[in-house]
């Protein structure tokens, strides 16, 4: 983070943007919310009752999680509720409550001190964990013990906040952010947590704009001071001039009528100005997305990521029939355009993370007679360990049960599979084994099952690039995931916003491969699918078109936008410009090379809001 003062009054804060949109309204800051603890020596003949004052904090806490669970599951769906989840299975861990009731006993303390004792202890080894997905877990135990301590208190926790305000806080905890009002409050700003912690989850489904990353957020900012968060660019406005709130306004302004422009625009075809068509399909993550993808005007889905089923069967795994209707749900909605399901791109860390793991375990023990009696240890390297396609070979009997559930909806419309992370050409022959075997042993139950059900490769490693022709004769068709590709291409971790400067979709070495793929896929004669967010901003799409891509999968709030881009470009124009950024040595070279080009095809020269893809929420579309 960097500050810097623009006017003698206004501060500028650096952070990273993590669920997009502009919040203007006065900080309400959150201060550490830990409650001051002391420690109370009991006599013997108080101890039971002390037990018992523990237990029924215990019951407390656990019906207001309750219903703080079926308030966010009733305003976001089950897919967020299950932050909750995590916290609700604290609070029944025999071990955890255990341990407490032992303290006061043992130690004859008061219950407020032993809850201390055992989630600080908790606590500290969150704190050594590597992970950050998993280390951000702790927070939950933070969260929990601040609900105790507060119901041993007989208070309850208040969210009585003004309309209009911007909280600050060092975190803030998922179950404040649950008991939140979006249309009350204009945006967030957080100490500290990257993309993936639950408050950044939960502010883009809530969509509250949010900055994270702003560390010593209240030392720097005080209470009432005017804010604007920018959680696109990812910048906080203390104090803003009244110049940075015109200019802030009028973009938003600017934004919402070419919002509506591309909107008017959305019913004629994708196709360039020099007649060349161009599929444009959605990737959605739930469910509830379908309904955006056909509002958008996609072209069916390219990717259907399958993780969501997991996070909702949490702890649990997802049964084959709850997978078979999802699936067979998105390939009916999805109709001849088709999706393409891919299966589950997940780690141990996060299934441990749900607490799904210990499911994982067993059912491989009953399934398979084996034991995996081992402890688990939480890996040090997720991104490049036992993750996607290597987790699902890891744990077949996860795999066979979506490819059983996957096999069985393919009846009921244009389904395609696709495995995640491959390197190498022998993984796609195990997949496409036991794909074989699974639809096999369907048949002779009598169900119903197509002859092939195609299965791609996504491309996003280096060696799946350079292995991209043998691949090629391996798979039914490739799908280039450009998020994963650049990621390992430049060793730049996506989720790191320390790094998140040399991120680069225009670094050569990615450009590159890229080509080196496309090229590969025309020579077998093989479908390329692009997936990965390059798809979905406009320059990056520019690029991918110009270097053959003809199919881009993207976000649906990023169709129209995309699509308006493909009918204002001539092909011939836009393949002369990838040439060219083929031969540069730096990225800023390319990005330079196309805005240019943009100017000199004389397509609509877009702000640097909606370069990055953003949009205003559906409701105002
Ligand atoms: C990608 O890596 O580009 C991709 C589409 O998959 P994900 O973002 O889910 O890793
Ligand atoms: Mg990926």
């Amino acid at each position: 983070m960097t500050a810097n003062r623009a006017t003698h009054s206004e501060l500028v804060l650096r952070g990273l943007g993590v669920s997009p949109g502009v919040g203007l309204g006065p900080a309400v800051l959150l201060p550490w919310r830990g409650r001051l603890v002391f420690r109370r020596p009991l006599a013997p003949r108080e101890i039971e009752a002390e037990v018992a004052r523990f237990h029924a904090a215990v019951s407390i806490a656990r019906e207001q999680l309750q219903a703080l669970r079926q308030r966010v599951e009733q305003a976001l769906g089950r897919e967020h509720a299950y932050i909750l989840d995590a916290q609700r299975l604290m609070l029944e861990d025999v071990g955890i409550l255990g341990e407490i009731e032992t303290l006061i006993r043992t130690s004859a303390i008061n219950a407020e001190w032993a809850v201390k004792l055992v989630t600080d202890r908790i606590l500290a080894i969150y704190a050594e964990i590597k992970d950050d997905y998993l280390r951000e877990r702790g927070s939950d135990i933070e969260d929990v013990a601040h609900r105790l301590l507060t119901a041993l208190a007989g208070d309850r926790i208040s969210c009585a906040f003004p309309e209009g305000a911007v909280l600050v806080g060092e975190t803030l905890p998922p179950s404040l952010l649950g008991e939140l009002d979006p249309q009350r409050v204009a945006g967030l700003v957080i100490g500290t947590g990257g993309w993936t912690s639950h408050a950044a989850i939960l502010a883009r489904g809530l969509g509250i704009p949010a900055v994270s990353g702003i560390h010593g957020a209240l030392a720097l900012i005080e209470d009432q001071a005017p804010l604007l968060v920018d959680g696109t660019q990812g910048l906080v406005f203390v104090h803003p001039t009244p110049e940075v709130i015109r200019r802030y306004q009028e973009q938003q302004k600017e934004r919402e009528r070419r919002w509506h422009l591309l909107r008017e625009r959305a019913p004629l075809p994708t196709m360039t100005r020099d007649g060349v068509p161009i599929t444009v399909r959605a990737n959605i993550e739930r469910i509830s997305e379908l309904e955006d993808a056909r509002h958008f005007g996609a072209c069916g889905v390219g990717l259907l990521r399958t993780e969501f089923l997991f996070l909702q069967a949490a702890p649990e795994l997802p049964s084959e029939e709850a997978q078979w209707q999802a699936y067979r749900q998105v390939a009916e909605a999805a109709g001849l355009e088709g999706v393409v399901i891919r299966t589950v791109d997940w780690d141990e860390n996060q299934m441990a993370a749900l607490g799904s793991l210990r499911a994982l375990r067993d059912e491989h023990l009953a399934t398979t007679g084996m034991g995996d009696r081992e402890p688990w240890i939480p890996e040090r390297n997720p991104a490049l360990g036992l993750r996607a396609i290597r987790f699902s070979l890891r744990w077949p009997q996860v795999l066979k049960t979506q490819l059983r559930a996957i096999a069985r909806a393919a009846a009921f419309g244009n389904l395609r599979i696709v495995l995640p992370l491959i390197t190498s050409v022998e993984e796609v022959h195990q997949v496409r084994r036991l794909l074989d075997a699974v639809c096999h042993e369907l048949r002779t139950e009598g169900v119903e099952v197509p002859d092939r059900i195609p299965l791609g490769v996504m491309i996003e490693t280096p060696a799946a690039v350079w292995l991209a022709e043998e691949l090629a004769t391996a798979a039914d068709f490739l799908s280039l995931g450009t998020n994963d590709l650049i990621q390992y291409v430049l060793a730049v971790d996506r989720d790191n916003d320390r790094v998140a400067h040399l991120y680069d979709p225009f670094h050569p070495a990615v450009l590159r491969a890229v080509n080196h793929v496309m090229r590969a896929a025309e020579r077998a004669g093989l479908a390329l699918e692009v997936c990965g967010e390059m798809a979905a901003h406009p320059l990056h799409a520019l690029v991918l078109l110009g270097l053959g891509a003809r199919i881009l999968s993207m976000r649906p709030r990023a169709i129209p936008l995309i699509r308006d881009l493909i009918r204002h470009c001539e092909l011939a124009q836009v393949r002369d410009l990838a040439q060219r950024a083929l031969t540069a040595s730096r990225g800023a070279e390319v990005r330079q090379l196309l805005l240019r080009g943009l100017e000199e095809m004389r397509l609509e020269v877009f702000d640097e809001a909606l370069l990055n893809g953003s949009a205003p929420p559906l409701r105002d579309a």
